[in-house]
């Protein structure tokens, strides 16, 4: 399995592209398109035909905002069919972008599904609910990769044994109830079964003290826009 940080900014990073994961296994699936991710598929050579499925935490804009422009292109280029799974409301947002644009409808060759378990890839998906603003779900993938989308930590999802945990870290400490700090982190790190534990989605000012976050949990790496590894 090979994976690619395509965006790991925040709703108000201009230098980085918002929350996007691409997974390449036996097909290509995308953790959520923020904006800016659309343009980064370019950076790493990969058409927007070539993706069979996207995967959204939630429906925050810095995690979805680059899917309309993938469903247009992916329209003009007679794509196969884009399956897209979400929480609830995933199904009602698609619908509501048909509303505003209906020179879409009916051009677009997707699947819209609000399940919670489900294979792509040729992996076993299971879905864990996170606590965030809105109803948002972590990605576990095959026991062996989770994503945590937005959300503060908890015990249920850091203890998943896995080999890499994508987990995000927001804030510096002492500022959200909705979002992962270092303050609400080192409280479950003891819980933490990963090999490896990678941090995105850092607003600028975490970003600008990075060294210091990572010091003060003393486990895990801060991850940049096209980093690739491999698991
Ligand atoms: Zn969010
Ligand atoms: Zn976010």
């Amino acid at each position: 399995m090979k994976i690619t940080f395509l965006g790991t900014g925040t709703a108000v990073d201009t230098k980085k592209a918002q929350s996007c994961i691409l997974i390449e296994k036996s097909a290509k699936v995308i953790v959520d398109i923020g904006c800016g991710a659309f343009r980064r598929l370019g950076d790493v050579g990969v058409k927007v035909t070539d993706i069979d499925a996207v995967l959204l935490t939630h429906n925050h804009l810095d995690h979805n905002a680059d899917l309309l422009p993938l469903l247009k292109a992916r329209w003009l280029e007679n794509a196969k069919k884009l399956d897209i799974y979400g929480p609830s409301g995933t199904k009602a947002y698609i619908e509501s972008i048909l509303e505003a644009y209906p020179y879409l409808r009916g051009k677009l060759n997707i699947t819209v599904s609000e399940e919670k378990c489900f294979r792509v890839a040729g992996m076993k998906v299971r879905t864990v609910p996170t606590y965030h603003s809105i109803e948002s779900r972590a990605y576990v993938f095959d026991d062996v990769l989770v994503v945590s989308g937005d959300t503060r930590p908890f015990r249920e999802l850091l203890s998943t044994e896995c080999e890499v945990m994508v987990h995000e870290m927001s804030l510096p400490s002492g500022f959200s109830e909705y979002h992962t700090t270092p303050d609400n982190f080192r409280e479950y790190v003891k819980y933490l079964r990963a090999n490896r534990l990678l941090f995105v989605h850092m607003y600028p000012h975490a970003y600008a003290v990075k060294e210091d976050i990572l010091k003060s949990i003393g486990t895990g790496e801060v991850v940049a826009d096209l980093t690739s590894i491999r698991i």
